[in-house]
């Protein structure tokens, strides 16, 4: 192999990062190998992980028994196309998510990504309406604060001031936005936000196609926990108003929120789920968009008849195999002492942050710790002193936050939380310039 600082040289040089300039800036840090909740760098250093790359292996890395299903399948069918063929692994796990899903969500749409799932959750919600002779609903709803993806369709639906919307304002349909759901899990509302939400709904609901909301934990766009009332009420509402209802669990599918999915909270069914990055235990990119049969027929049985889209990669089936394998992981472990006792943690950990100055709420919610600074420019130093402190966080804006495995054993939990305070509270004293007490 090419020695590392021969191959950083080229990466900086040539390969495009998540929002990153080129040359990125500060330079991406070679990884060698992961194991667990273990990340070993190109010089050997070891970090403990976070992140969970972005919400995605709740197992934590290189899980035997995954590997092994993903071995398994390998050696049988890699890859096969989806048009006019079909196979083990993808029926397999069409009958895990209906079975697991809320109530009514039976029709499974395979893609690669969650952004893409998301586009096809909004086209089913168009061609159902087009299919029904109404094709004038051609708008969504949403709430302030939203993320559903980067592609053009979910990227006109982020949250328009700290989303990308300034940027493309030009090439991107106009949608309603709403106030976001107000902060926190289990307060007591006066339901000024779900009024707002009502008022858009009453004025506009004859163009609107849908509604579309990340349940109970807005991610990307604001690292938000609301109550699952507000939920409730919504999903009350789209059937009022006859707009569809799109849940994009993305994020909170597979348990992080404490339930299987964020909508159990409330109790709820949407028309429209999309799943995606946990799907494989974060192992291959695979994602998901589920329906009720009243929406795939309704297209079935419309003009022209067929669902318009089909990605080459649909239903891969390493990938399905490999979700097959991540979820009955899953469900025979015992995941939800394992979000308690993370939960537990974080909240002994990371709450105690909320009397120090410069840190604006410190909040967690099942197995998702999230610190929001006063100021958004410290993220970069927080990261760098993290990784000196032998841990991986990836801050973004003003939030530093944690979704380790669900896996993490108490002694890497607790490094990672201790990690973290470090990290922030030393960022926060050089920033000020006055120690902090
Ligand atoms: C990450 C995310 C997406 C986009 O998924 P990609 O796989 O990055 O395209 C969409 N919605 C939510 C809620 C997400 O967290």
């Amino acid at each position: 192999m090419q020695n590392w600082n021969h191959l950083l040289q080229f990466d900086q040089k040539h390969i495009w990062h998540p929002y990153a300039k080129m040359p990125s800036t500060p330079p991406p840090i070679g990884v060698k190998k992961t194991n667990g909740s273990q990340i070993t760098l190109s010089d050997n250093r070891q970090l403990i992980d976070g992140m969970s790359s972005w919400w995605a292996c709740i197992h934590g890395y290189n899980h035997p028994v995954i590997q092994q299903a993903m071995h398994d399948q390998i050696d049988t069918m890699s890859h096969i196309m989806f048009g006019g063929l079909t196979h083990q692994p993808a029926i397999e796990l069409a009958q895990r998510l209906v079975k697991l899903t809320p109530k009514g969500l039976e029709s499974v749409f395979f893609s690669d990504s969650g952004s893409v799932a998301m586009e096809v959750a909004i086209k089913i919600a168009f061609q159902y309406w087009i299919s029904l002779a109404q094709p004038q609903k051609t708008q969504l709803l949403t709430v302030r604060n939203g993320y559903h993806g980067d592609t053009f369709a979910t990227m006109a639906i982020c949250d328009p001031d700290n989303g990308m919307h300034n940027l493309f304002t030009p090439s991107l349909s106009k949608h309603f936005f709403s106030p976001p759901p107000q902060m926190g899990f289990d307060i007591k509302s006066d339901d000024k936000d779900i009024m707002a939400l009502e008022t858009l709904l009453a004025q506009h609901h004859q163009t609107i196609a849908a509604i579309t909301i990340e349940p109970i934990v807005q991610g990307a766009g604001g690292m938000r926990f609301y109550r699952p009332d507000y939920l409730k009420q919504l999903s009350k509402l789209c059937q009022d108003y006859n707009v569809l209802f799109i849940a994009d669990e993305i994020a909170t599918g597979f348990g992080r929120t404490g339930k299987l999915f964020a909508c159990e909270w409330a109790n709820i069914s949407p028309d429209i789920l999309c799943l995606g990055k946990a799907l494989t235990g974060g192992n291959l990119s695979l994602a998901a968009t589920l329906t009720t049969q009243t929406i795939s027929q309704a297209i079935s049985q419309g003009t022209p008849g067929l669902l318009m889209h089909g990605p080459t990669f649909m239903a891969n089936p390493l990938a399905c195999a490999t979700a097959n394998a991540s979820i009955d992981l899953l469900l025979n472990s015992s995941w939800k002492e394992n979000i308690e006792r993370i939960e537990t943690h974080l909240q002994h950990t990371l709450l105690p942050l909320n009397e120090i100055p410069g840190i604006k709420e410190a909040r967690v919610l099942g197995a998702i710790g999230v610190i929001e600074l006063e100021r958004n420019d410290l993220g970069e130093t927080i990261q760098t002193i993290a990784v000196k402190n032998g841990i991986w966080l990836r801050p973004f804006g003003q939030l530093v936050y944690t979704m380790p495995a669900y896996n993490i054993s108490n002694e890497q939990l607790k490094q990672l939380t201790t990690g973290m305070t470090k990290s922030i509270t030393t960022a926060l004293k050089e920033s000020m310039n006055k120690p902090l007490n």
